[in-house]
């Protein structure tokens, strides 16, 4: 009898068991010294060395509970981006705040959708809250606007669209956004996950602020792992309807983010140099990476992100592809569990690592596509 099947002892509701552990991207290479991670979507130029020194002056006051209102923050976010600090609720890591937003609004029997290839948080999410997840089909892809309010039954109670998506980084414009807002039920709540927001240049993207501050039933996400290289310290957010924000923040733990990510967020949000030069490394090598990749043979998914998926003949070419890398200290993203056994996600790095990426990628393809290690 498996440990969770006895009648005997406590047992997690049947959504808590399905649910498929997440698995982080690989972060070490065994037997090698040098590795260049690329797994895991974190920025090649580390966070702001203000948000670093912030980092270190809590060390001195450990003893002390943060404001767990996170008030300096959300001053600080509102300040940046001309927003009301009273709709704004911070999480640990923008995953905190998907799941509350799920708690708060999915119960057993409701349903919440998501796309194809869309994040796997938001189905752990639903699952742990005893909801049932629904997937619309993407197209090519991409999230599709026609195929999600296919989905939309009374039982709908989330929408979540990865705006630009992760793993395949692909983005939907702010007109479609504007469609499926607008044609959403009203009590449908629509989350707007702009994680990579800040990477998109394209001027026909919005990560649907407009819509949070109008609409009664939309959500926008953003989050400090990414651009602002603060990671390891779990800091996201959202700017939601008041009514939404009163709800999450019924919920959410009463000191769920700490003294160190509050003073680190403020500073990284005062770099605009760094986040400027962030963007401006990303858009260089985000398109060379495409481009070089494309000349190898291997079709790639264009990317609005810092990131690029890589399509291999088959799973066991890709499967070969990330174990070859692997070997060279080049740490890619299996994305099998996305439904994509074929690819692998990389993300963008330094310009060593990009580099030393196409190199090996070359040479592995010279090598018959199938080297084995
Ligand atoms: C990385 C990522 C996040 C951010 O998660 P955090 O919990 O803030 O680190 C959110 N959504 C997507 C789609 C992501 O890829």
């Amino acid at each position: 009898m498996s440990p969770v099947d006895s009648g005997t002892r406590p047992r997690p509701h049947a959504g808590v068991l399905a649910i498929d552990p997440y698995i982080p991207g690989k972060s070490s290479a065994p037997g090698l010294a040098k590795i260049h991670k690329l797994s895991s979507n974190e920025t090649p130029l580390g966070a702001s060395p203000h948000a670093k020194a912030a980092y270190r002056d809590v060390g001195d006051s450990l003893e002390l509970y943060p404001d767990g209102a996170a008030t300096d923050l959300r001053e600080a976010i509102g300040a940046r981006f001309g927003l009301n600090p009273a709709r704004i609720v911070c999480g640990a890591g923008s995953d905190e705040i998907i799941a509350l937003l799920t708690k708060a609004y999915i119960g057993p029997g409701d349903e919440g959708i998501f796309t194809t290839h869309g994040f796997l948080v938001y189905r752990i999410a639903i699952l742990a809250a005893g909801g049932t997840p629904v997937i619309a089909h993407e197209k090519n892809f991409t999230a599709d606007v026609d195929e999600i309010l296919a989905e939309v039954t009374p039982k709908t109670k989330i929408v979540f669209v990865a705006n630009p998506n992760n793993p395949t980084g692909t983005y939907l414009p702010f007109g479609e956004i504007k469609r499926l807002a607008m044609s959403l039920p009203r009590h449908v709540l629509l989350v707007l996950d702009a994680a990579y927001a800040e990477y998109v240049t394209r001027n026909d993207y919005s990560p649907g602020l407009e819509l949070a501050l109008t609409a009664d039933n939309v959500v926008m996400t953003r989050t400090f792992s990414k651009i602002y290289g603060l990671a390891a310290l779990r800091l996201g957010w959202c700017y939601a309807p008041a009514h939404v924000c009163d709800a999450i923040n019924r919920i959410r733990g009463p000191f769920n983010v700490s003294s160190a990510a509050i003073a680190a967020g403020i500073a990284a949000l005062d770099d605009i140099e760094h986040v400027d030069r962030s963007i401006a490394h990303n858009e260089t090598w985000l398109n060379w990476l495409m481009t070089e990749i494309d000349h190898l043979g291997l079709p790639v998914t264009q990317s609005v992100g810092n990131f690029v998926l890589i399509h291999f003949r088959d799973p066991d070419e890709a499967r070969a592809a990330d174990a070859f890398l692997s070997s060279r200290g080049l740490i890619l993203r299996a994305v099998g569990a996305y439904g994509l056994p074929q690819c692998l996600r990389l993300t963008v790095g330094s310009e060593e690592a990009n580099r030393a990426l196409v190199g090996a990628l070359a040479e592995f393809l010279k090598s018959g596509g199938d080297a084995r290690g």
